[in-house]
Formats: structure tokens, C-alpha cells, sequence
């Protein structure tokens, strides 16, 4: 058992080695996904203010429209109060001409407000535009890196497997069976060191509990793995310990 046993400890360096690859890739990814939405939020940022730069110019084009029909009106007004023959009509066109010239002034006001919704939205969308270029050129020189990276820690993970599963051969299934429990309920933490106190007591370095000095000498004698009646981890002596 003490063979398995150091197979064992030997297994548990790998596993974190691969949990540590397997945590370090996914935190690449998540860098990647990050950048990458983070790129497609100004693409639609970008889309959507063309979309609304594009409203505002149809709106000027509405506007000029309206100018048009509002100066052939006050034409008309005017050619209208050269031929009037009496006082009355030549208040109610008067009174025609100061509406005209109202909704004039009210028309002037709006082309005002297009006029710096077109200049708002050009300024945003240049920085908009200027932000997503920036971002898509910082994505393209990352990309290889990354993938480059990526392959690497693949490799890595399946150099650590291929060790993983040599070193498995060669532990009993039953106790393959038991670590692998031990994996689902106390990871990273299977298989761990007795501690000594300074008084000399003997603890479990995985839940901190006494161990009875029985627990010791099964251990020494190397006839079967030993848990932690606590905590259900495989027990191992420091090399010091053993002699
Ligand atoms: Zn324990």
C-alpha cells in the first residue's frame, strides 16, 4: 500500500497541475469573450447611431419640405394683399400672414434642432466609429497570440493526462474508485499529510482534527490506506515521519 499510497500523492500533484491549466485556459477564454462583446457592443452602437443620423437627415429633408409650402404660402399671402379692396379682407390676410409667419418662426426653431441633432450625432458617431476601429485592430493583433496560447495549454493539459493515466494503471481500481469520490466531495484536497503539533499530537491537514496515535501506526505498518475518521481523506506521513 505504501506504493499506492505515494502514487496517490503523486496523482493529486497532477490533478491540480490540470485543474490549474483547466483554470488558467478558461480564464483566456473568458478574456476573449469579454473582448469580443465588448466589440460587438460598439459594432451595434455604431449601427444604431447610423440608424439615427439617418432618421435626423430625413427629418431635415421633411423640413426643407416644409420651408418650400410655407414660402409659397407668404408669396401667395403677399400677391393677395396687393389686391384686396377693402379694410376687412386686408385684416383677415394680415391675419393669415402673421400666422404663416408664425409657423415660419416655429419651422426655423425645428431646422435649429435638426441642425444640432445632425452635428451630435456626427461627433458620436466618429468617436463611436473610431472606438470600434481602435478595438477590432486591438482584437486582430491579439487573436494569434491568443490562439497560440491556447494550443499551448492543450498540449499542456494533454501531457498532464497521458502522465495522468500511466499513473493510474498502476493504482488499484478500488482505490481509484475511492479517490475519485474523494475528488467529488474534498478537491483539491484527497490525499493529505499527517501534521504534528508542537505538543507532539498528531492532525489531519485537511479538516484539522486529532489523530489518534493508532491511526500512526496503521499507517506505518502500510497494510491499507488510512482516512481521516473526520473528514474521509487518505492519510500519508512526511518522509521524515516514516523513519
Ligand atoms: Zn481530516
Amino acid at each position: 500500500m505504501k506504493e499506492t499510497l505515494k502514487k496517490l500523492v503523486e496523482l493529486q500533484k497532477i490533478d491540480s497541475e490540470k485543474l490549474d491549466l483547466k483554470y488558467k485556459r478558461q480564464e483566456v477564454l473568458d478574456g476573449l469573450v469579454a473582448d469580443r462583446n465588448e466589440y460587438e457592443s460598439l459594432e451595434r452602437r455604431v449601427a444604431d447611431e447610423k440608424q439615427r443620423q439617418q432618421e435626423i437627415r430625413d427629418e431635415g429633408q421633411r423640413l426643407n419640405r416644409e420651408q418650400a409650402v410655407l414660402e409659397t404660402r407668404a408669396s401667395e399671402l403677399k400677391k393677395r394683399l396687393d389686391i384686396v379692396r377693402n379694410t376687412a379682407e386686408s385684416q383677415a390676410v394680415g391675419r393669415e400672414i402673421v400666422a404663416n409667419e408664425n409657423k415660419m418662426q416655429e419651422h426655423f426653431e425645428k431646422v435649429d434642432r435638426q441642425n444640432s441633432d445632425l452635428e451630435e450625432s456626427l461627433q458620436k458617431l466618429a468617436m463611436l466609429q473610431s472606438q470600434f476601429f481602435a478595438k477590432r485592430a486591438e482584437l486582430a493583433d491579439k487573436l494569434p497570440g491568443i490562439k497560440e496560447t491556447l494550443a499551448a495549454m492543450d498540449k499542456e493539459i494533454k501531457k498532464v493526462d497521458t502522465k495522468r493515466k500511466a499513473l493510474c494503471s498502476g493504482i488499484p481500481s478500488v482505490v481509484m474508485k475511492q479517490y475519485t469520490d474523494l475528488i467529488r466531495t474534498r478537491a483539491p484536497y484527497m490525499v493529505v499529510e499527517v501534521q504534528t503539533t508542537d505538543e507532539g499530537d498528531y492532525t489531519c491537514s485537511g479538516c484539522n482534527i486529532g489523530l489518534p496515535p493508532q491511526v500512526i501506526g496503521d499507517i506505518i505498518k502500510g497494510d491499507q490506506l488510512v482516512c481521516c475518521e473526520n473528514c474521509g481523506r487518505i492519510l500519508y506521513l512526511a518522509e521524515k515521519e516514516e523513519q
